[in-house]
């Protein structure tokens, strides 16, 4: 028999994961024996009773696995430490736990990608429901600016929610990163992707928890995960500012031959030094950022931490893949 494993990252959940599981088991059921399926959540830190909820779950169902870390590392640890458990099943989906990615399109999506050959069946959010205007806003610049600028193309509306091959899943865990872009990831990988329209839901209970300050911190990771194109803006605002030193002294020689009783131009100078200071400082900034990122990459440090877990495996971790850090 086939092999499904279904990741799930969960972040304070505890009210909605019950209704949660109802209604995976409902979708299970559907698949008519024909995978042998796993839930595998993910507790990412949670401060509420998550964890004590997987665990009456997973005493009356052997089917559910948890990892719960030893604190809140975000989404994207989630999801790896999910896919590094999962990545022996033959076919791996994620999905949030507070029912906005309904579990009614996984057996579409496994129809793509067993019928049709796909690699990938992904979600894709065909309206905004639920949204501020604002967000909206931000999240509409942010997908132009990083298209523009990198050579991947991550589609606005393109979701985590999708059931993958394992050999795409292999290669997303070949990439080492430990600050991780999972849209930019999930991209850059390839392979053939069923695109699926998913109308947006309103969240089942709890609370989104991504607050502004994170999702600048996810926009500004996204775009110099994917691009180096920022750290050659000091080689353009050089360039341009050696053109205006070169008319400004032009200018000023000029002005001296034809009107020698004038005085230099003093503001315009001040001007210039500023501007002179502003580029440098701006440069610096982005050179700064990149190597805030090389220093956390060249530390090496662990993804997540596993504080409790019932989803031991051996088998599942293969050789060559990274292994799930235990204490
Ligand atoms: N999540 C997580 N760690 C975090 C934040 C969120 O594991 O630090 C999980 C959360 O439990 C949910 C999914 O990621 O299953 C999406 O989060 P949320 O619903 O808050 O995001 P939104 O749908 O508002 O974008
Ligand atoms: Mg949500």
């Amino acid at each position: 028999m086939k092999t499904l494993c279904l990741v799930v990252p969960c972040f304070n959940e505890q009210d909605v994961l019950p209704m949660f599981y109802d209604e995976m088991l409902r979708v299970i059921s559907t698949l008519s024996g024909a995978y042998a399926t796993e839930l595998v959540f993910v507790n990412d830190g949670s401060r509420d009773g998550t964890l004590s909820v997987l665990k009456q779950l997973a005493v009356k169902d052997p089917s559910v696995k948890y990892i719960s870390f030893s604190r809140n590392f975000g989404k994207e640890a989630a999801m790896l430490a999910g896919m590094q458990y999962a990545v022996k099943a033959d076919l791996i989906g994620i999905l949030d736990a507070d029912l906005q990615h309904s579990p009614d399109l996984i057996p579409e999506m496994i129809r793509y990608i067993e019928e049709e050959g796909y690699d990938v069946a992904a979600a894709k959010r065909s309206d905004r429901e639920g949204e501020s205007r604002f967000k909206s806003m931000l999240s509409d610049s942010f997908y132009r600016v990083i298209n523009r600028i990198s050579d991947i193309e991550i589609s606005e509306s393109a979701q985590d929610f999708r059931v993958m091959r394992q050999s795409v899943v292999k290669a997303i865990l070949s990439m080492p990163e430990h600050i991780r872009f999972s849209k930019g990831i999930f991209t850059w990988v390839g392979f053939n992707v069923k695109w699926i329209e998913h109308k947006n839901r309103e969240r089942a209970a709890g609370a989104t928890k991504w607050s502004l300050k994170g999702l600048m911190r996810y926009a500004v990771d996204g775009i110099l995960g994917f691009t180096s194109t920022p750290l050659r803006f000091s080689f353009f605002f050089a360039a341009l500012f050696a053109c205006g030193t070169l008319g400004d002294l032009i200018w000023a020689l000029a002005r001296r031959l034809t009107h020698p009783e004038l005085p230099m131009a003093v503001p315009m100078i001040c001007a210039a030094v500023f501007f002179a200071a502003c580029v440098i400082l701006l440069c610096i900034g982005l050179l700064g950022e990149y190597l805030a990122r090389v220093y956390t990459e060249v530390k090496d440090r662990p993804t997540y931490i596993i504080a409790e877990t019932n989803a031991h495996r051996p088998a599942f971790v293969s050789p060559e893949l990274p292994e799930i850090d235990k204490i």
